[in-house]
């Protein structure tokens, strides 16, 4: 026997939930909905397929996801009170019955009518009434309606069914020139008498036969002039006009970019993949900018504050010795250690050669992985000052040590209580060393911000640690306050010119309230960055369509060069691929209103890390975003490679102070 919920299980992972509808309560209605009641006998073992099928009457039940789509695109809340124009086999009329308290379905063919009636019944759908006769104007009796769902396509939007929305309701209608092919769109009724249309997506559907659609079968009119412009043309046609193309990065004319920044105090880099080389030469040019026309003063990196140090050291002549480990050496090592990064480490140390020792560029990590270097960083800062604190600082450090080769399952013994929690000795240490700030700054104040600086990652990673077994929300969250606590104290200890360029990940940059983010209640640091300095901050996001990019298939492998696929449809990456332009920068929070509109209707968004699966690229790596909130400015790149990592031989010779070390 078939075993039908686990066909409809698959059909909504597979067909739905990885093509992009994300609403919980669609993808639960058509988990609920037994679609094999609605479709005839003898295509039954067929319910589950991702195609439309025939029904009575050279009619069709429409495809599974599409049925989601339009579904999803009524956003209802629940309880609403809903008209479908076309019940055809009554499937999509059961699906809405289950979100909304009441569903009206008008079908024009006696025999459908009939036949959905009874599929209603046999599953059980009792809040919809199936009305018989011609839809195109609507079913007064009842109106208005919060939302209306056309299931055939018509020459344009029935007037009749605009003025039976309430207002704020939506319809959603496919509509074209040709009675085959149509565009869905949405009108939304905003006033008495103002609607507004949006695109959704281009579709086939049966026509929509009766007054206010399409004639009888001999009908061959009614001529729509030309056709329309799609959504996807309109908006490709807007970006091109708005965007400031480049055909290589060297080249690129950023002049307008670096305008846009104007007086931003912070301006956050971002990056769509861990591993890119147009990511970092793009960035590395903006920030050289920045540095020398604007006044920026320090750098923050999504990388650890004791690995930053040594570049720092490099970068700003520092005179006290560096600590002797290799920076960057762990896992994974090309997304700071590789050539491009190199250029920029080189170029920022010439810079500050230049320049007076108190005003030179500082180089800082702002992420806490470095538990054990930082251990290791305090103890040698504390031996040579203070001894006494440093066998203190030993002995409660100590209770972290069993766990160096692998800190997570610190969190778990500390948390089932087979380990004793080192909150107390870390954050006791943490207070001690802050207590000494006028005996140690005097010292050196430098030294004694990146001795404070690893106390406090130590108390936040030890928390970090214990907090991973709640779930990854959590643990999400406290990391990105982290670094944007580190990046206010690096603005204060740099005040009054502490102006701030960050480079980090486009997850961590880009306002997470404006992506799928922020459903599951995670923030990061442009989302914090905004709420704290407004204008202040000014957020640019990258992008790519294909190439290569260096990442590793699982956590801790070896770094590889990988393919990274085209982008795939609906998402802002084809979108952009499509205007057919190498690389542009392209303004958001200045853009126009109708582009800013334009763009910001949801759509995927492609985000690879230091893991790249291409082989599951939909559920694995792309999200909902909406690009006008989420940056200030984004920077397109077409075809992109993977960096260039550092090969231990080319640093043979280097001097004991060159950041990467041996
Ligand atoms: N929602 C249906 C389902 O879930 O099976 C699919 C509907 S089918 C694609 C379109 C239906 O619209 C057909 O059954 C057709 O007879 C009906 N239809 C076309 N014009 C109509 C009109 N003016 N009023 C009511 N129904 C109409």
């Amino acid at each position: 026997m078939t075993d039908f919920a686990a066909l409809r299980n698959e059909m909504v992972d597979r067909q739905i939930a990885a093509r992009g509808v994300r609403s919980l309560a669609v993808l639960d209605a058509m988990r609920s909905v037994p679609r094999e009641e609605f479709v005839p006998a003898g295509v039954r073992e067929f319910a589950y397929d991702d195609s439309p099928l025939p029904i009575a009457a050279d009619q069709t039940i429409s495809q599974p996801y599409i049925v989601a789509f339009m579904v999803e695109a009524l956003a209802l809340q629940g309880g609403e009170k809903v008209l479908e124009i076309g019940a055809g086999s009554g499937y999509a009329a059961a699906i809405l019955s289950v979100i909304a308290s009441r569903v009206y379905t008008i079908e024009r063919i006696h025999e459908l009518a009939e036949y959905a009636r009874d599929a209603l019944a046999r599953a059980g759908c009792a809040n919809v009434e199936v009305i018989e006769g011609d839809g195109t104007r609507g079913f007064p009796e009842q109106a208005p309606f919060d939302a209306i769902v056309v299931a055939a396509g018509g020459p344009e939007v029935p007037e009749s069914l605009k003025q039976q929305l309430k207002i704020g309701g939506r319809l959603v209608i496919p509509i074209g020139a040709s009675r085959s092919v149509q565009e869905l769109v949405r009108v939304t009724r905003v006033a008495e008498s103002e609607f507004e249309v949006e695109d959704l997506a281009d579709v086939r559907f049966v026509p929509l036969i009766g007054a206010e659609g399409w004639g009888g079968r001999d009908d061959k009119a009614p001529a729509r002039p030309a056709k329309r412009e799609s959504r996807e043309e309109r908006l490709q046609r807007r970006v091109d006009d708005a965007c400031d193309p480049f055909l290589d990065i060297e080249n690129a004319n950023i002049d307008p970019l670096i305008d846009r920044v104007g007086d931003a105090r912070i301006v956050l880099i971002g990056e769509a993949s861990h591993g890119t080389s147009e990511f970092y030469r793009f960035r590395t040019r903006v920030s050289a900018r920045l540095i020398e026309e604007k006044g920026f003063r320090l750098v923050g990196i999504e990388g650890d504050w004791p690995d930053a140090a040594r570049i720092d050291h490099y970068v700003r002549h520092l005179r006290y010795p560096p600590s002797e480990w290799t920076a960057f050496a762990r896992f994974p090592t090309w997304m700071w250690r590789n050539s491009e990064m190199r250029e920029f480490v080189d170029w920022l140390r010439i810079h500050n050669s230049n320049i007076a020792e108190d005003e030179r560029i500082a180089f800082h990590g702002l992420d806490l992985y470095s538990m054990y270097s930082s251990i290791r960083e305090i103890l040698r800062y504390l031996d040579e000052i203070d001894p006494e604190t440093a066998a203190i600082a030993r002995q409660r450090y100590g209770c972290l040590t069993p766990w160096q080769s692998d800190p997570a399952t610190y969190g778990r013994a500390a948390l089932t209580g087979t380990y004793r929690s080192c909150e107390k000795d870390v954050v006791g240490m943490l207070k001690e060393l802050a207590n000494k700030h006028w005996q140690y700054a005097s010292h050196d104040g430098e030294r004694f911000l990146d001795a404070v600086q690893n106390a406090r990652l130590i108390a936040n990673a030890e928390r970090y640690y214990r907090t991973m077994y709640y779930g990854s929300r959590s643990s999400w969250n406290l990391r990105d306050n982290y670094m944007f606590e580190t990046l206010q104290t690096l603005i204060e200890h740099y005040a009054p010119h502490g102006k701030a360029i960050v480079w980090a990940h486009n997850s961590h940059v880009g306002d997470a309230s404006a992506t799928e983010m922020s459903s599951r209640g995670e923030l990061n640091i442009g989302h914090l960055c905004r709420r704290a300095y407004g204008d202040g901050v000014h957020i640019i996001g990258f992008g790519t369509d294909s190439g290569t990019v260096a990442a590793a298939s699982e956590w801790d492998g070896p770094m590889q060069v990988m393919n990274v696929r085209p982008a795939i449809a609906g998402s802002y990456e084809r979108l952009f691929h499509e205007t057919g332009q190498p690389g542009f920068t392209l303004a958001l929070r200045g853009a126009d209103r109708e582009l800013r509109l334009d763009l910001s209707r949801p759509m995927l968004q492609r985000a690879i890390g230091v893991i790249y699966r291409p082989e599951t690229e939909l559920a694995s790596h792309y999200f909902q975003a909406v690009l006008p909130q989420q940056f200030d400015e984004y920077v397109w790149i077409d075809r992109t490679s993977a960096v260039d990592p550092i090969k231990t031989h080319e640093l043979a010779g280097m001097p004991d102070t060159y950041p990467f070390g041996l």
